[in-house]
């Protein structure tokens, strides 16, 4: 599907809860073509990608090693011989341990493709390896899963980090950018009003944790779950407890809540 001169996507068949409709893959250029996160080692998703960059395929860029973003690179690169940039995966058991980046972008790097440039910006926070990607002519940012249509990201502590997450967040605001090209879902206008609303959304949660545990004195992370995720369906919760945590963890820094023997509470300053 084109979505702007020289920029075409190609969605991953591994729709589902976590994924939305399913991992986007981005071709960048023409004559010479950079895959953007290949996405999950799927035989027809290969494909897809072959049929339409196959012998133009100069580079392949993942935003971060999650199994449905990098794990194609391995047959993608032996069939294309690309280059593969990216950060390498972080030793925390969810990451695509096969991915072996030969260039790892440095945060502000310009990657010169094709006829276009695209400037790396690392963005820890939903992963440490997170990376978004700018292509400038087309004022269009790739966030991987940093920015997501429709959802906010899930934080996976301990590789994930609400902290830098945040802070990942108002980095990107400096960019000169309009439009996001999300890891899954579709173009979103206005990028910065999104990233704007990603941040109040957060710090919204996090006045919601800390009323919880006013209200709660002491809680497991289950009960805290259920009251600072109530308007979130429960089959969403395994995940909600993670990004919970991440909230958590973040407080404990900070030293405005703690925990002892499995119970949350508030530090009172
Ligand atoms: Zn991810």
């Amino acid at each position: 599907m084109p979505l702007a001169p020289g920029v075409r996507r190609i969605v991953a068949g591994n729709a589902g809860l976590m994924t939305g409709p399913g991992t986007n893959t981005y071709l960048l250029g023409h004559r010479e073509v950079a895959v953007l996160d290949p996405g999950p080692d799927d035989a027809r998703h290969l494909d897809a990608i072959l049929a339409a960059a196959g012998p133009a395929i100069r580079w392949i860029i993942v935003t971060h090693t999650h199994p449905d973003h990098s794990p194609l690179t391995r047959r993608l690169a032996a069939h294309s011989g690309a280059r593969v940039i990216g950060l390498p995966p972080p030793d925390d058991g969810r990451q695509d341990a096969t991915f072996a980046p030969q260039h790892l972008p440095f945060d502000g790097e310009s990657l010169s493709l094709d006829d276009c440039l695209l400037t790396a910006i690392h963005t820890p926070g939903h992963a440490s390896n997170c990376v978004c990607y700018l292509l400038a002519g087309e004022r269009l940012l790739f966030t991987g899963d940093h920015v997501l249509e429709g959802v906010s990201p899930v934080i996976l502590p301990p590789d994930g980090d609400m902290s830098a997450y945040l802070l990942s967040l108002e980095k990107l605001q400096s960019h000169d950018f309009e439009r996001i090209a999300p890891g899954h879902g579709g173009l979103m206008e206005s990028g910065k009003a999104v990233l704007a609303e990603l941040r109040t959304h957060r710090l919204n949660r996090e006045e919601k944790v800390l009323r919880a545990l006013r209200q709660l004195i002491a809680a497991t992370l289950d009960e805290l779950t259920a009251v600072v995720y109530d308007d979130v369906a429960v089959e969403r919760h395994r995940w909600a407890r993670l990004t919970l945590t991440a909230h958590l963890i973040k407080l404990a820094r900070e030293h405005r809540a703690g925990e002892h023997d499995g119970l949350w509470r508030l530090i009172q300053s």
